[in-house]
């Protein structure tokens, strides 16, 4: 089974085509091609809706074509056709949802709409050999931050979740407060390897608390706070470099903290045995060691998708797609985009 996986639901234009030749062995990535737009939205400080459908539409002929022909196949090879039908941004989303059924149309193939967050969910096993299993899932993303208990394809249990900012959002919020690049993520992760994570006691709201839902929209008060005490001005280009970076370590590991702990209690609680991570938080290199050694301790096989699968690509939505057709679920040409798609929409209710 070939699958042509199209992503257009936020500033990344991405496609990929996925090659399964039998069931029980992990499918081929024949190309993944990702198109990001932030060198543009990085001008406003911030995604533009606009720009980002008008981008997506002006790329993505030009993305099919490279991939295609990396991949060595033409249009008429594809078994599958996906592409994102939500969460995201409408006018983003219709880019490549309607450039998805318009090829599956014309090639007389089935189509399958996929739920964003079922993509990023399953991303850590587009290249696992054991392909997916029962497991505790950490989307940790710019929009989302969810705990799920992942029984198999389409039974997803949510658990818990940020009740105010996602993990990504802390981060980029936090960056534009100290005027870092967008997005402050990467940013963040690089700085804080060169500052000391203790030097600024910040908030860890909820991490004691039984329940599995997380907040941080406390860090970036808390940090607004602390500007002005650091330097007079409150500027934060005159916060010494030495400083900015313990900052950046120091709300790095707030945000880290929290996530470690709530995970290693969803899996005491639903006593998985494997934890796996995805979303753009998750290629923050201090998360990943520290999950990573918190895993080993308790015996927990953790699973993390490449760098390259942790931000927005076509290669999970390809990877979800073939898992739905696999199980029968194609959607009829007519299925709409969703801007406010939840996970729970994207399951199996047969
Ligand atoms: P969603 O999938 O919830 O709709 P999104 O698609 O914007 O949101 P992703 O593309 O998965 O989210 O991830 C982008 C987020 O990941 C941004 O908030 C970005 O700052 C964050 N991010 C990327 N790299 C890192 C990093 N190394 N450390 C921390 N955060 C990071
Ligand atoms: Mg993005
Ligand atoms: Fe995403």
């Amino acid at each position: 089974t070939l699958v042509l996986g199209i992503e257009s639901s936020c500033d990344e234009t991405a496609v990929a085509l996925l090659l399964s030749e039998k069931e029980g062995e992990a499918p081929r990535l024949l190309s993944s091609i990702i198109s990001s737009q932030i060198p543009l939205h990085r001008l406003h400080g911030g995604v533009v809706p606009e720009l980002a459908s008008r981008n997506h539409s002006a790329n993505l002929p030009a993305l099919l074509r490279e991939s295609l022909d990396k991949a060595g196949c033409t249009v008429a090879d594809v078994d599958v056709f996906a592409a994102t039908a939500g969460p995201g941004l409408v006018a983003a989303l219709l880019v490549g949802n309607t450039t998805g059924k318009a090829l599956a149309l014309a090639a007389g193939k089935p189509f399958v709409a996929v739920n964003h967050l079922e993509g990023h969910l399953l991303s850590p096993f587009v290249a696992h050999p054991a392909g997916l299993v029962p497991h505790l899932g950490l989307l940790a993303s710019g929009g989302h931050t969810l705990f799920v208990d992942v029984r198999c394809i389409g039974d997803y249990r949510l658990l818990g979740r940020s009740l105010d900012d996602a993990a990504g959002e802390a981060f980029d919020k936090v960056g534009k407060m100290l005027d870092l690049p967008y997005p402050g993520g990467p940013e963040i992760d690089k700085r804080a390897a060169l500052g000391d994570p203790a030097a600024f006691d910040l908030p860890r709201p909820m991490l004691h608390e039984p329940h599995l839902n997380v907040s941080f929209s406390g860090l970036k008060t808390a940090v607004l706070y602390l500007l002005p005490k650091l330097c007079p001005s409150g500027n934060p280009h005159d916060l010494p470099e030495q400083m900015l970076n313990d900052l950046c370590a120091s709300v790095q590991q707030a945000i880290i903290d929290v996530l470690i702990g709530k995970a290693m209690r969803a899996i005491r609680q639903t006593k998985h045995r494997t934890l796996a991570i995805s979303g753009g938080v998750s290629c923050n290199a201090a998360l990943r060691t520290r999950l990573a050694d918190a895993c080993e301790k308790n015996g927990v096989e953790f699973i993390l998708p490449p760098n390259s699968l942790t931000t927005d690509n076509a290669a999970m939505i390809a990877f979800a797609a073939l898992l739905k057709a696999r199980a029968g679920q194609t959607s009829p040409l007519d299925t709409p985009v969703d801007p406010n798609l939840r996970l729970a929409d994207a399951e199996n209710r047969a």
